[in-house]
């Protein structure tokens, strides 16, 4: 029996792992599970997976919550300070699941344990950096990508040496506005962004890859997992999502993953690392799909990925500033308040305004993050839409 604690359980990747807990519930002990408001969906979660502890981050709904697992013996609590004492909690896996840099203070937190860490929140990574990889070798704790693209990354690399690899490709979608001019991108409304056309996600992340945002900060998010330089990790647009991503070798090898577009895949290779388990994913049928596409990316289109690679060349503060900036836009785009295509021209604008001095710690990080966000508030609340 193993010990996992999932952060961010209510949502997506929340969801998916849960799934596929259920279906070997005797091999794992659910130590804490936390999200960020939803009482109603956290207590009906406890109620299945009966976990040690429930925490919300609101807390606000912290009475909710009670009055819904009263009688059930589970802990509650609420707040920042509690969702950091859940996520320290020693397990033998946790699953870093929280969207954004809210996420961050609690995978430090589990980190800092020492165990496994199975990390879906790329935006911390993003945003904290060395400052992360540096906390993982410190206290010996290992991190697992969930990402589709960076769990194939590792599948590929796996029994290799990273001084061999010539080239590492993250795939792309291209997400819903592949195939859009920009003119039609500057009409796109967030219902059109977030229906993907090959995966189903939180709304954020949806933004992202119609944005190729996403793909930008999993450039970054690759640059720190596999540090094979930046000038050897390269992007590709594949839109039917088969291939997660290539690793290409000296000898002219180029080792692939490929798997049906369902995060439950890369999900049950953390969970059973360096095993494998079942899962009830439909198996891929190529012969049914006939052919697989390339095509470069169009950063004319989608400038993105080309503020994040200048993000991650720079370093230091640089990648949390983009990171909490985007954020910041995803958000006002999704409340109705910006345009589609001011979301990468207010994360440039902000990166123009504001360079704050490289983190050396969390607290540091964090505060970067803060001042990032109030910078691109202040932008987008003088300059509405435009
Ligand atoms: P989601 O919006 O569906 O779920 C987010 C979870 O985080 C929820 O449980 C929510 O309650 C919690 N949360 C949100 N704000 C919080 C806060 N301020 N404090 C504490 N908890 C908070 O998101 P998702 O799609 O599951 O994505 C989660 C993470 O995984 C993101 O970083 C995303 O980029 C990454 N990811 C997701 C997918 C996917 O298929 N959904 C794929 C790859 C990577
Ligand atoms: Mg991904």
């Amino acid at each position: 029996m193993r010990s996992i604690s999932i952060l961010g359980a209510t949502g997506s990747v929340g969801a998916s792992t849960l799934d596929l807990i259920a279906r070997e519930r005797e091999q794992w002990r659910v130590i804490a599970l936390t999200a960020n408001g939803n009482a109603e969906e956290l207590a009906r979660l406890a109620k299945q997976f009966r976990p040690e502890i429930a925490v919300l981050a609101d807390a606000n709904k912290l009475p909710q919550l009670r009055d819904l697992l009263a009688g059930t013996g589970i802990e509650t609590a609420a707040g920042r300070e509690a969702l950091i004492e859940a996520a320290s909690r020693p397990v033998d896996l946790t699953l870093a699941a929280i969207v954004g840099c809210a996420g961050l203070a609690p995978t430090m937190a589990a980190i800092e344990q020492g165990g496994t860490v199975g990390l879906a929140n790329k935006e911390a990574l993003v945003s904290a950096g060395e400052v992360m990889t540096a906390a993982v070798a410190k206290h010996g704790a290992t991190l697992l990508p969930v990402d589709s693209e960076h769990n194939a990354i590792f599948q590929c690399l796996a029994g290799n040496q990273l001084s061999q690899v010539r080239k590492i490709t993250l795939t792309a979608s291209g997400g819903p506005f592949r195939t859009w001019n920009a003119e039609q991108l500057a009409t796109a409304t967030p219902q059109q962004a977030v229906k993907h056309p090959n995966w189903d996600m939180g709304a954020k992340i949806s933004v992202d890859s119609a944005t190729m945002m996403n793909k930008g900060l999993e450039l970054i998010e690759a640059h720190h997992l596999f540090p094979v330089g930046l000038d050897r990790l390269s992007i590709i647009v594949h839109p039917q999502s088969v291939v997660h991503s290539m690793v290409e070798y000296r000898d002219g090898s180029t080792l692939a993953q490929l798997g049906p577009s369902d995060m439950r895949v890369p999900i049950a290779s953390c969970l059973a690392w360096p095993r494998r388990m079942d899962t009830p994913c439909e198996p891929l049928d190529l012969a049914a799909l006939g052919s697989l596409n390339f095509e470069p990316t169009d950063e004319q289109r989608f400038p993105a990925t080309r503020l994040a690679r200048q993000a991650a060349e720079a370093g230091g503060a640089v990648p949390a500033v983009l990171n909490a900036a985007n954020e910041v836009a995803v958000a006002a785009f999704l409340e109705g308040r910006i345009g589609f295509t001011r979301i990468a021209a207010y994360v440039e604008e902000t990166l123009s305004c504001y360079a704050p001095a490289a983190p050396g710690s969390l607290a540091d990080v964090l505060a970067v993050d803060q001042e990032s966000r109030e910078k691109t508030r202040g932008l987008t609340e003088s300059a509405p839409i435009a």
